[in-house]
């Protein structure tokens, strides 16, 4: 390369990266500095991180309550899980919740019967009202927005990623509560929810309309903080391994 080559290789190329930065201005101007992320640590992705409360760690119903009358739970303590015992009722968190992640591991029964809505259901109700649907959908065709992962009767999961019977499954919740105008208790913004199943995406920050009825439209109602509830609709289903996040 000539000496007058170089000098114009040499030039564009500055000239190149003022122009860049003349158009882009100043890289730091966009760093955000604080506050700093504080650490976290922890062990296993199923594991409870550092901060979070552990609702069940597989010893005792210690943090539950019958939700019908406030009493001990009468579910089952099996092999370090807590089992539906049909008739009994739902059961729910003594503590009471708004924003939170929530991390729960279900097992659907391995001794398949039934069929539809009659298999492995149980649910999980976010403030005790807003249920995000349990259900053994493997190969097991019922309404689409009645199948695991649903919203009940609202909105269906993006996919079905269940697992066989009688394999352990987890959720993941990111949970927003709905705000209610504080005068006349008229929905000030709706609740949202994103859901990951067994690591599957399959709400995505999905409104929730209201509560999940079995019947009728979505009801909404002022309400503040409420617990996470576990439904017993009479199949054995399995819990393990719950923990929350407040946000
Ligand atoms: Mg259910």
């Amino acid at each position: 390369m000539k000496k007058v080559q170089l000098f114009f290789f040499l030039f564009s190329a500055f000239a190149f990266l003022a122009e860049t930065y003349a158009q882009q201005g100043d890289p730091k101007a966009t760093e955000l500095w604080e506050p700093e992320p504080r650490v976290v640590t922890s062990a296993e992705p199923t594991k409870a991180p550092s901060d979070a409360i552990v609702l069940f760690d597989g010893k005792d119903f210690s943090n539950w309550v019958s939700s019908k009358d406030n009493s001990a739970p009468k579910w089952l303590i099996k092999d370090g899980a807590m089992v539906v015992v049909g008739g009994t009722g739902d059961i729910q968190t003594k503590q009471t919740f708004n924003d939170y992640q929530l991390h729960i591991e279900f097992r659907t029964p391995d001794k398949v019967e039934s069929e539809g809505q009659g298999r492995g259901n149980s649910g999980i109700f976010m403030q005790e009202r807003y249920e995000l649907q349990v259900l053994d959908s493997y190969q097991n065709r019922t309404y689409s927005n009645g199948q695991a992962g649903s919203i009940y009767k609202q909105t269906m999961p993006l996919v079905n990623a269940c697992r066989k019977p009688g394999e352990w499954q987890t959720y993941d919740v990111i949970y927003t509560a709905p705000r209610f105008h504080p005068h006349n208790g008229a929905v000030a913004s709706f609740g949202r929810i994103t859901v990951l199943h067994n690591g599957v995406l399959i709400q995505n920050n999905t409104t929730i309309q209201g509560t999940t009825p079995y019947i009728g439209a979505p009801q909404n109602i002022a309400h503040g903080k409420g617990g996470i509830r576990l439904q017993d609709h009479g199949n054995p289903t399995s819990f393990r391994n719950i923990w929350i996040r407040e946000l």
